[in-house]
């Protein structure tokens, strides 16, 4: 029977650190090029410093392509990374496949965006619960502690009676039956971490609620770290503790949801506040700064000098084609930072 993971661990306790982290995709050479040194490839993460906790959602934010899916394949350990670290409650991790990387991958779960794809169709809910058990060895001795650790798993994730779902396909269900199914499987390992990349963005509006709080719920139950990949801001000051925001592959500010998103300091996280349909978003959002063109995201593969946004940005000032931003304290919130040089001291004194 599975049983409640560290449940009593302190909270806030620090389960899993990205330092540093940054990952480059090479990209298939053209003939032409074999002529040449040139080694082109996608900047799709760089210097990402992000920290998961025991009962706390980090969510990460950002529009398509801005490098947050890569972030957390990368803290599952699905890709190996080009520079920086993971740490796992502070030791260096790096593993590739076998008994290490089941080994981690019981502690770190991921959830995927598409409940259907994560499921195998000719398979029961049975069998993927049964599977996720058995590897991790949380399976019991016997069948009864089977039946009874597989009816908990279902219980936990409101599929409730167990027995109406347990030998279902995952076409018989909805599509948010299929994402609690696909949660249950993640906790059938006992993690300490759960990597819920867009966890939401392929359900029905109507259904989207009831995910985000059942994770919740398990987050406060199961005391787990819990990092929410989004590009729906809105959901971010709603569901998560800390929000980060992530632009072509770069942190660009992050602090407390309710500040980072009633108070944003980037020109960027202004553009997504502005974008989010959240009726109490007008409050604390300033209007000098809003940015007048939307504008495309840049190529990661030659990403813009200095400040990435700078092509976009309405502020931009001549030091930001050249010069990269550092991670700046805004105003008097602890933990409130932005990689903008409008934050800079000196620059507001010139
Ligand atoms: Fe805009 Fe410059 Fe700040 Fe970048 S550093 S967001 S270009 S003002």
């Amino acid at each position: 029977m599975t049983s409640i993971p560290d449940a009593k661990a302190p909270a806030d306790e620090v389960v899993l650190e990205a330092i540093g982290l940054t990952k480059h995709f090479p990209v298939r050479r053209r003939l032409r090029d074999l002529f040449s040194n040139r080694h082109d490839a996608v900047h799709a993460v760089d210097d990402v410093n992000l920290t998961l906790r025991r009962g706390q959602v980090v969510a990460l934010v950002g529009e398509s392509g801005s490098g947050k899916s890569t972030v957390a394949r990368l803290l599952a350990q699905l890709y190996p990374r080009t520079g920086g670290d993971i740490r796992l409650h502070g030791a260096s991790t790096r593993v590739k496949a076998g008994a290490a990387f089941r080994r981690y991958c019981a502690r770190v779960q991921m959830i995927f965006q598409d409940p259907f794809a994560s499921l195998n169709p000719v398979h029961t809910i049975r069998y993927h619960l049964t599977r996720s058990l058995k590897v991790h060895g949380n399976a019991g001795s016997t069948d009864a502690e089977l039946e009874q650790a597989l009816h908990t798993l279902l219980e936990r994730v409101a599929l409730t009676p167990p027995e109406r779902y347990l030998d279902k396909f995952p076409h018989e269900l909805s599509g948010g039956q299929r994402q609690r199914v696909a949660i249950a499987r993640a906790l059938g390992a006992e993690p300490e971490a759960l990597l819920a990349d867009e966890p939401v963005s392929m359900l029905d509006v109507s259904i989207r609620l009831g995910i985000l709080n059942l994770l919740r719920d398990l987050k406060e139950r199961l005391n787990l770290a819990i990092l929410y990949i989004t590009h729906d801001i809105a959901s971010a000051r709603y569901f998560a503790d800390q929000t980060m925001v992530m632009y072509a592959g770069r942190m660009v500010e992050g602090g407390d949801s309710e500040t980072v998103t009633q108070s944003p300091a980037h020109p960027y996280t202004r553009l997504l506040i502005e974008s989010a349909p959240d009726p109490d978003r007008l409050t604390g959002v300033s209007d000098a700064a809003s940015p007048k063109d939307n504008g495309e995201p840049p190529s990661l593969i030659r990403p813009p000098s200095g400040c990435r946004f700078h092509p976009r940005c309405p502020s931009a000032m001549p030091r930001c084609s050249t010069d990269l931003p550092v991670p700046l304290q805004i105003g008097d919130s602890p933990g409130h930072w932005a990689a903008c040089w409008l934050y800079d001291t000196e620059e507001v004194a010139k």
